[in-house]
């Protein structure tokens, strides 16, 4: 008797098919970002984050926008070129990493996947969930990622960090020093959030000197436009493509964006699928990522936020070029859209 195919055999023997599609023409591209940088420059909703105090001094009128396509190209308008702490935008990245370095199956067993319905800097979070897992892209998920980071001090921990995260944005990044000193100064918050994680088991490495290399990978001076180069390498399944560099293995990649999808926004995740229908991941100084799998990557910077503390001026845009350029994962068919 035949045996019963399970769901992986029956994934091994189609490895052809995937469910993606391609960016519309480069000048469409063009157009439509400089149509949406037009139509959202002038919104002045929203606040710039100054609890980590060296955030507080960025200018609320900086806005940015860059699209990276899988085939190598990219489409920039406005501040893109703007150096930016990358904060929470690291979480999907170092997820990712740890991913290649350990399996997909073990960083799940050890995180935990699923949203947590809370602010992404939640105590309450860890407590109410079971295992007390939450998920990568929240501080307690994400500082225990970092935990895991392969080296055996901080030095090689923060080095692995530091090369992976140039992969894959293509070009070597470094700390923004004056961000650092300022939120290494006024992070008691997440020190507390890695002590209790440790009081579970769930830290794999010294909870203060956790939290010190994850305070250093928020600070990573990143633009808009490396934003979009490394959100095309997770669209590009692990690939970077102005590189040519595999980065990480497509079997981890696509557990990124799951994860992504369902957390990246934090408690407003659902809100932000419902609306823009790819995965995508914000943080505290203003940037935005979203991924189009098989397409490629926004950038976004835009420092004023919503109260979940995600970029205002980013999310109206990730909307706006959703639908212009046909990116909904949802969407089955194409739908009348206007003209840029
Ligand atoms: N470094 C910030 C923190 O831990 C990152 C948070 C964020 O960007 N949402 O508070």
């Amino acid at each position: 008797m035949a045996e019963t195919p399970t769901p992986s055999s029956v994934a091994a023997t189609t490895p052809t098919h995937v469910s993606t599609g391609q960016l519309p023409s480069p000048e469409h591209v063009q157009a439509v970002i400089e149509a949406g940088y037009e139509r959202f420059r002038g919104v002045d909703e929203g606040a710039v984050a100054d609890y980590i105090p060296a955030l507080a001094a960025a200018s609320p009128d900086l806005f940015g926008v860059c699209v990276a396509g899988t085939g190598g190209r990219s489409f920039s308008v406005g501040d893109a070129a703007v150096p930016f702490s990358i904060q929470s935008v690291s979480k999907p990245f170092v997820f990712a990493l740890v991913c290649d370095a350990i399996g997909h199956e073990e960083a799940r067993r050890r995180l935990g996947v699923n949203s947590t319905g809370l602010p992404f800097n939640s105590v309450m979070a860890i407590e109410l969930g079971q295992d007390r897992t939450t998920n990568p892209m929240v501080n307690s998920g994400a500082i225990a990622t970092t935990s895991m980071v392969p080296g055996d001090d901080a030095a090689a921990k923060w080095r692995f960090i530091q090369d992976g995260l140039s992969r894959f944005a293509g070009r070597r990044l470094e700390v923004d020093q004056h961000v650092y000193e300022s939120e290494a100064a006024a992070n008691r918050r997440n020190q507390g959030i890695a002590h209790l994680l440790d009081g579970y088991e769930l830290l794999h490495f010294d909870p203060d000197e956790a939290t010190d290399v994850y305070t250093r990978q928020c600070s990573l001076a990143v633009t808009a436009e490396d934003l979009a180069v490394m959100g095309a390498t997770l669209a590009d399944g692990g690939v970077n493509p102005m590189t040519g560099e595999r980065v990480i293995d497509a079997s981890h990649c696509k557990r990124v964006l799951a994860v992504l999808a369902t957390a990246g926004l934090y408690e407003h995740s659902g809100s932000w699928l419902y609306e823009i229908g790819i995965p995508g991941k914000s943080g505290v100084s203003g940037g935005i990522v979203a991924i189009a799998p098989g397409k490629g990557g926004l950038g976004v910077y835009s420092p004023p936020l919503d109260v979940a503390g995600n970029s205002v001026r980013g999310q109206l845009l990730a909307t706006f070029l959703s639908e212009a350029l046909g990116l909904n994962l949802f969407a089955s068919r194409p739908e009348p859209v206007a003209a840029p």
